[in-house]
């Protein structure tokens, strides 16, 4: 008798089944097959193993149905699978969710079917014969390339260290060319929300059909049909995509390029696997013998860290293209305005003067406010009752255009009271600022001028986003305010003046990263100034004008801002000096999940020791009706990890036993951001 053991996309690593005899040329390794589960649900899931042992202690069943001639998933594959899994303690069933596209996973595979009859007659399947070669480079890109290959002989990773505008895509352009004149596949991994038409439409040019785009949003017809493409004898050489795409077929990858590697959306945080794209190419990149390319403005201090250590490559350009000057940044000390009661709303004197000479000269602004919404929340004028969420631990958000009240981590929203519900006071006061309210002063500021806002209540959809920006490109606003969205890789050619209207919001998150995280962003959205004439020039509000991360981001000091970092992460052991586990613990009754958490953390220190803390309530304590606790473990980054995830999955057997903690959901956070 043969079995098969079948990944199914549940929260297990797998099942094994019974291959009836016809089928046992069709159930193999990397195809899929359908399978039963429980009473009366259906699977479709991929064969990992055949083998002849059947195994012990439970009742087997039979496959129904093998659907596939070829397999689906290569060998690679289940090597990265296996991997992601092993590393960040994730279910395999949970990592063959996220790694196949929807389509290939429900019983009903015509849609697989559907993608192959179109593929057939598509034009797609000619590969564009030779490729264009591009806008050459200059000096300092020729060198700049010239040296990341010199340390390709000696290291697979290497970071491109290169300021805003200096041309770091060209010279991608002119590597990616290079590794697919060898026959090789190039993965080029951009975030999210900086995988814009204009990256697309650019490589486009260049790479024409032989670029296959993989994006989250995209339908899922859309993502099968890359992903069968990238199975067939003509997969595309070049994939522009987004975090996900580490997970598709590649046959022989070359290179991986990740832009704006210190970009946090590359974290994976919800639902499991919990992976960092970055981290997880440079794997998958070593399972092939292939090289990796980081590249950034702003660096994240984990692989500056390692650059500086030898073991990447490192490689800088210091130069705008065309020697344009970067922006100059001017501080305005809003503490000292507010004092002299000079501010206008969150408009300081200087700001006002800047904007109104650019609009004056027909020149376009960027204003970036780190939240959305109108104010942060409201509060009653009389007695302070604040409306918080009642599934979540954490106030609403007041977003005046709809008069509604929203909570943004379940998307539940309500209308303003008409009256406090504690005191019955009619007024409220509303408290800090997003977005919404900052688009709500310009008309009385600056008369005429036109103005649109991105964020995540504008462009809720692709189409949305790329909407906004098609309409700025071509100015048919004079003032664009977003949120972290207006920092990403936007290029627009009649941006004078960038406004940061409050650093303080980010810099006073509580978390270790904010110093380096505030950096990072307002260099981002400081560099969407001038970059077509040296004109650009960036105003920063702030209440702590003389600090010294303010001293380090206006001077572009990202060498004081790493050393000053370092020593503070160094002295409080955490990365990357450290590596963090996050072990969540999440239960409907909170009484119940204290006493487990806490017996969970002790059980934890009876291995790790000092190198536990907690239960902690996180800041969000709450999200949807399941409380959570959070339980921290700090890890020298030379401990063996194996040994580690041996130790908590112990443990976490060891809860799982006890009687009332049967609906206890432990899950693990392995390097979270
Ligand atoms: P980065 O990726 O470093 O932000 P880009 O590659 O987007 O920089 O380059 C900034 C601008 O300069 C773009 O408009 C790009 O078209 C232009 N540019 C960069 N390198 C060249 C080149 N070698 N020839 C012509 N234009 C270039
Ligand atoms: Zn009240
Ligand atoms: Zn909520």
């Amino acid at each position: 008798m043969k079995y098969a053991d079948v990944i199914l996309p549940i929260a297990f690593d797998g099942f094994t089944y019974i291959i009836p005899p016809e089928m046992e040329d069709k159930a193999v390794r990397g195809r899929r097959v359908v399978v039963p589960l429980g009473k009366n649900k259906i699977y479709t899931g991929v064969v990992i193993n055949v083998h002849e042992n059947e195994p012990e202690g439970y009742e087997m069943k039979t496959i129904i149905e093998a659907l596939d001639d070829h397999a689906v998933v290569n060998e690679k594959q289940f090597e990265f699978w296996q991997w992601v899994a092993k590393y960040y303690i994730s279910p395999l069933g949970d990592v063959m969710k996220c790694a196949l596209p929807g389509a290939m996973k429900p019983k009903d595979d015509n849609a697989l079917k559907e993608a192959t009859k179109k593929r057939r007659g598509s034009k797609n399947d000619i590969i564009c014969e030779g490729i264009a070669a591009s806008n050459t480079l200059n000096d300092a890109q020729r060198k700049a390339m010239e040296e990341i290959e010199e340390s390709w002989v000696t290291k697979n990773v290497t970071l491109l260290h290169g300021v805003t505008s200096s041309g770091k895509t060209e010279i991608y352009i002119q590597l990616i060319n290079k590794f697919i004149s060898e026959g090789k596949q190039v993965l080029y991994l951009l975030p999210e929300i900086a995988l814009t038409t204009q990256i697309t439409d650019r490589l486009r040019k260049v790479f024409g059909d032989n670029m296959g785009v993989y994006h989250s949003k995209f339908t899922d017809a859309q993502r099968l049909d890359v992903y069968k493409r990238q199975i067939s004898s003509v997969p595309y050489q070049l994939i522009l995509g987004v975090r996900s795409s580490v997970f598709l077929p590649f046959q022989n990858l070359g290179l991986i390029i990740v832009d704006e590697e210190h970009e946090q959306s590359y974290k994976q945080q919800e639902p499991a696997p919990r992976y960092h794209a970055r981290n997880a190419a440079i794997m998958l990149a070593q399972m092939f013998g292939a090289k990796t390319l980081l590249g950034t403005a702003t660096p994240s201090l984990e692989v500056y860290h390692l650059a500086k250590k030898d073991k990447y490559g490192y490689v800088k350009l210091t130069q705008r293209y065309r020697n344009l000057q970067l922006p100059s940044i001017e501080v305005v000390d809003t503490k000292e305005a507010k004092r002299k009661k000079q501010m206008k709303g969150l408009f300081s004197p200087r700001l006002i003067e800047v904007m109104r000479d650019a609009l004056a000269k027909d020149e376009q602004i960027i204003l970036f406010q780190n939240r959305r919404g109108f104010s942060n929340y409201i509060e009653c004028k009389n007695c302070g009752w604040v409306p918080h969420c009642p599934h979540c631990d954490v106030t609403l958000t007041l977003h005046k255009k709809t008069d509604s009240l929203t909570c943004h981590y379940c998307g539940y929203s309500c209308h303003v009271p008409e009256a406090c519900p504690a005191c019955e006071e009619k007024k409220f006061n509303n408290v800090g600022t997003g977005t919404e309210k900052i688009e709500d002063q310009i008309p009385t500021l600056f008369e005429g001028a036109t103005c649109i806002r991105m964020d995540l209540d504008t462009a809720k959809t692709r189409q949305q986003y790329e909407q906004i920006i098609s309409e700025f490109a071509q100015h048919k606003a004079d003032i664009l305010i977003g949120t972290q969205m207006v920092t990403k890789g936007l290029d627009f050619d009649n941006v004078s003046v960038v406004g940061i209207l409050d650093a303080d919001s980010m810099l006073n998150i509580p978390d270790f990263r904010s110093h380096e995280r505030t950096f990072q962003t307002l260099s981002q959205v400081a560099g969407r100034a001038g970059r077509k004439s040296n004109s650009g020039h960036v105003i920063l509000q702030t209440r702590s004008a003389g600090s010294d991360i303010i001293k380090q981001i206006t001077g572009n000091e990202y060498w004081n801002m790493f050393y000053t970092q370092m020593l503070e992460r160094q002295t409080f052991r955490y990365p990357p000096f450290y590596r963090l586990i996050y072990v969540y613990l999440r239960h409907r009754d909170d009484e119940l999940l204290e006493h487990l958490a806490i017996d969970m953390g002790e059980k934890l220190r009876t291995i790790f020791g000092d190198r536990v803390l907690g239960p902690d309530r996180p800041p969000v304590s709450r999200i949807q009706s399941l409380f959570i606790r959070k339980i921290l473990i700090k890890i020298e980054t030379n401990a063996s990890i194996d040994r580690v995830r041996q130790a908590l999955l112990e443990i976490q057997q060891q809860m799982l036993a006890i009687p009332v903690a049967k609906s206890l959901n432990i899950y693990y956070d392995i390097d979270p951001l």
